[in-house]
């Protein structure tokens, strides 16, 4: 079974094709980093205009990669929210045509869902449902128990910021560019991550809720102590900026786990064992947060499932698989289903609602 997979919810144009045996037979990604570095984010007119620029055309790649037509594919999936909505009606208008004229299964996938099932795909048996997810991105931040296709139960969530945005709001004050995740995570290795004390919000508090608020006002504080208000970031010295973001990385790494600690305990109340834990979402590219992970599942006896690096942060695979999972069990969707720029993961129909 060969589903093609269109992610166009952010400035990542994707398309890919995944086989349900597990392989990926195309993955073709276009970052619009450079058409939106002069605005310092990502400006969702831009971002639309340019998914309809390039969409087509790596389609037509991602096919000729995998040597397949169309006409050889079961399915046709594409992100259908959350998102920026014009680039989101982009990418589904393409696989609603593509599906229409080829009288092909559409399946309008959550893109949280994508980023919750890729370990499916990558970690083949280990990631069994019932599995606990930590969804980390530049939109999301999230504890969840994943109990099949289409069911998920929250156990916490962010009550501020995301955590990818706290990376890049911390990088942008220390006057790094966007996305400033990966750059924080690069200048961190050579700084020292106790010089600074800052706070761990919501730390040792009862339930699995985060805040990045508080963190990000103490980075910000810190900063002005350095170069004074108002002041130019580029006054930084390089061992103040890697410091910093070494520090504040620590921060970060010692809330999520003990945020994780909690839900681990929620997850093995009602399954009876505290994981696996998959890590998902763009921030799951950090390593070092991976490592303070992987040292957590080990001393609860249990599992990490993190993807490649490369399928942590958005791709068209991660929309691909998603897709193959809900056409395998028949949650196919309609053509007049229109996209949606809120979406939660809990709102999603799934496995039960094909007993109903
Ligand atoms: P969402 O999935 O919530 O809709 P998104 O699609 O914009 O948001 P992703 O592509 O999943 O987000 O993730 C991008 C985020 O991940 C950015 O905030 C980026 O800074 C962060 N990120 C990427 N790599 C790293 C890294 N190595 N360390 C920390 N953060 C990272
Ligand atoms: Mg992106
Ligand atoms: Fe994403």
């Amino acid at each position: 079974m060969k589903v093609l997979g269109i992610e166009t919810s952010c400035d990542e144009t994707a398309a890919a094709i995944v086989d349900g045996d597990h392989t990926i037979l195309a993955n073709k990604v276009l970052t619009q980093l450079e058409e939106h570095k002069p605005y310092g984010g990502v400006v969702p007119e831009i971002a639309a205009r340019s998914h309809m620029d390039h969409l087509d055309r790596l389609i037509r790649e991602a096919l000729d990669d995998a040597k397949i037509g169309f006409d050889d594919l079961d399915g046709i999936a594409a992100t259908a929210g959350p998102g920026l909505i014009g680039g989101v009606f982009v990418g589904v208008m393409t696989a609603k045509a593509i599906a229409a004229s080829r009288k092909l299964p559409f399946l309008a996938v959550n893109h949280l869902e994508g980023h919750a099932l890729t370990a499916r795909l990558t970690e083949g048996a280990a990631a069994e449902f019932p599995y606990l997810l930590l969804l980390v991105s530049g939109g999301h931040c999230q504890l969840l128990a994943v109990e099949d296709v289409g069911c998920y139960t929250r156990l916490g969530g962010t009550i501020d910021d995301a955590v990818g945005e706290a990376f890049d709001k911390t990088a942008k004050m220390m006057g790094l560019p966007y996305p400033g995740g990966p750059l924080i995570e690069q200048i961190a290795k050579q700084g020292n991550e106790d010089r600074f004390d800052l706070p761990r919000p919501l730390k040792g508090r009862s339930g699995c809720d985060f805040s990045f608020s508080g963190l990000k006002t103490a980075v910000r504080k810190k900063i002005i102590e350095i170069i004074g208000e108002g002041g130019n970031p580029d006054h930084m010295s390089a061992l103040d900026k890697a410091d910093l973001a070494a520090s504040f990385q620590k921060a970060v790494g010692d809330v999520l786990i003990d945020r994780c600690k909690r839900a681990m305990d929620m997850f093995e109340e009602k399954f009876g064992r505290p994981g696996p834990l998959v890590v998902a979402g763009g921030v799951a590219a950090n390593l070092t947060l991976r490592a303070k992970l992987k040292e957590l599942t080990d001393t609860r006896g249990t599992k990490l499932l993190a993807p490649p690096v490369n399928l942590c942060t958005d791709n068209g695979v991660m929309i691909a698989w998603a897709g193959l999972e809900r056409l395998r069990l028949g949650l196919t969707d309609s053509l007049d289903f229109a996209p949606r720029p809120r979406w939660p993961l809990d709102q999603l129909t799934g496995v039960k609602d094909l007993h109903k």
